[in-house]
């Protein structure tokens, strides 16, 4: 998708903090972090949200999930615990609509979430 965000994150025309890459996946710094590990997985290719990628492709969802317990094993908080959230639609507060798995930890985290 030529105008999405995150298309031109995994294409390189927009610059991100890359953290990990896979063959479906890449997993780049959030510019706005919400804790001490703030990091965004998505796919490369362009799925509007985690509702829509789970009915075309839920092997490439899977991928995704194990990309962000990687990260997390990575940033060393795989085993004190950390959080996975997909934001599905504007009233749960999502802004960017290619699906993001949002990995937080790294700090204690508040349920429930506001
Ligand atoms: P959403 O609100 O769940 O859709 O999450 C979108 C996330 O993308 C927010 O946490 C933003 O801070 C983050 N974000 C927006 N633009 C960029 C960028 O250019 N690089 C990295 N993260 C971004």
């Amino acid at each position: 998708m030529t105008d999405c965000l995150f298309c031109k994150i995994v294409s390189g025309d927009v610059p991100a903090k890359i953290v990990r890459e896979s063959a479906g996946t890449v997993a780049f710094r959030d510019i706005n972090p919400q804790a001490p590990t703030h990091v965004l997985v998505i796919p490369r290719d362009h799925h509007p949200t985690v509702a829509e990628l789970a009915a075309s492709d839920a092997g490439l969802l899977a991928e995704l999930v194990r990309e962000a317990h990687q990260v997390a094993a990575d940033e060393g908080i795989a085993e004190t615990g950390y959080r996975v959230v997909f934001n599905t639609g504007a009233q749960a507060g999502q802004t960017v609509f290619h699906v993001h798995a949002h990995l937080l930890g790294g700090r204690g985290l508040n349920w429930p979430p506001g």
